[in-house]
């Protein structure tokens, strides 16, 4: 285990101390959320829960109650513009027809040594800051390799009050693996930038997932063009669309539903919509990766320089995504047929 549990206990007691003197409604909130985050970190790396001594305070607590969830949020955006979605949910759905298939190979297992020399040559490649972001979470403890074995997911916790974010992995040394590193690395470096707790709260918008699956996108491509482990690549790339088809699948089944239906399947619309989106974003924008690499990076530091500070469309226009990529799919359809 890496991460410290100690400090784990420590980051709790400094919050209830929050959560038991402010009288700030945000700060009670978003402590609270901390808080539960940081349980859930415990329950993880222990398999034990960490009892605590929470005074809840009903006043603010109903002050903050009738604040919209998270949930609702994405699927209010996704009902705003309800058609362009259904459209470009089918449209995908159809392009990512002919690259789906259900196959579980199991990957060939990479030394711990070599895993972290690609993992970090890989990132000194990309970004040089990414790469600081990744010595630093490294070298002060906040990535944990070896998580409990009862976790079914990977994850990054994301602290905001302490400024702090915990990564706890739980997988093989194999592609998938690197795969998902990076994706956890992009996740934690996108919310560091996200200085505004209020913001970073609000970061949780459809493309929150963008970011984390390009990192993964430009793992293969780095594999790809290094021609390492290349039916491996080929495996994980698969896995990747054939997850992402699975999505469109799950949205395409509400395109004729009513809002009320929709409502009331919040939790599975909601993650299929942020993958979907995020992922789907990613291919396009690895495509244009392919034709300049500079400028897509350029355009990405920028969308994740404002992140969660304007409206889905000016966060598209800082990406350099068109309403017309999405409808089309045209990107996405000249990257597979090169695959
Ligand atoms: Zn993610």
């Amino acid at each position: 285990m890496y991460i410290s549990i100690k400090e784990i206990k420590s980051d709790i007691n400094k919050l209830l101390y929050v959560v038991n003197n402010t009288t700030d409604r945000d700060c009670y909130k978003y402590a609270m959320c901390n808080i539960n985050l940081l349980l859930d970190i415990y329950r993880n790396l222990t398999g034990e829960d960490y009892k605590i001594d929470i005074r809840r305070n009903l006043v603010l607590e109903s002050k903050y109650c009738k604040d919209k969830s998270v949930e609702d949020t994405y699927i209010d955006e996704y009902l705003e513009d309800k058609k362009f979605n259904d459209i470009v949910f089918s449209k995908a759905n159809s392009i990512l027809y002919n690259y789906s298939e259900k196959k579980d190979i199991k990957e060939k297992d990479i030394k711990y040594e070599d895993f972290l020399d690609l993992l970090e040559t890989f990132l000194v490649n990309y970004d040089s800051k990414i790469y600081a972001y990744y010595k630093y979470l490294s070298s002060k403890g906040y990535i944990d390799w070896f998580t409990y074995k009862n976790r079914s997911t990977n994850e990054t916790n994301n602290i905001f009050l302490l400024n702090k974010r915990y990564i706890l992995l739980d997988n093989d040394y194999d592609v998938e693996g690197l795969c998902t590193i990076v994706h956890e690395i992009g996740h934690a470096y996108a919310q560091n930038l996200v200085k505004d707790y209020n913001v970073s709260y609000n970061d949780c918008n459809t493309y929150y997932e963008f970011f984390s699956s390009f990192m993964e996108r430009m793992m293969l491509f780095y594999l790809k063009g290094n021609r390492l482990y290349k039916s491996d690549v080929n495996n994980s790339d698969n896995k990747y669309l054939t997850q992402l088809k699975m999505y469109t699948d799950d949205l395409i089944k509400f395109e004729n539903k009513s809002n009320e239906t929709i409502r009331s399947n919040k939790g599975i619309i909601s993650t299929s919509l942020i993958y979907f989106y995020g992922e789907y974003l990613a291919l396009i924008k690895e495509y244009d990766y392919m034709h300049g690499q500079i400028e897509t990076k350029n355009r990405i530091n920028e969308f994740l320089k404002y992140r969660g500070s304007f409206s889905k469309e000016k966060e598209l226009e800082l990406l350099g995504v068109s309403r017309l990529d999405l409808l089309s799919g045209d990107k996405v359809q000249k990257l597979l047929l090169n695959k």
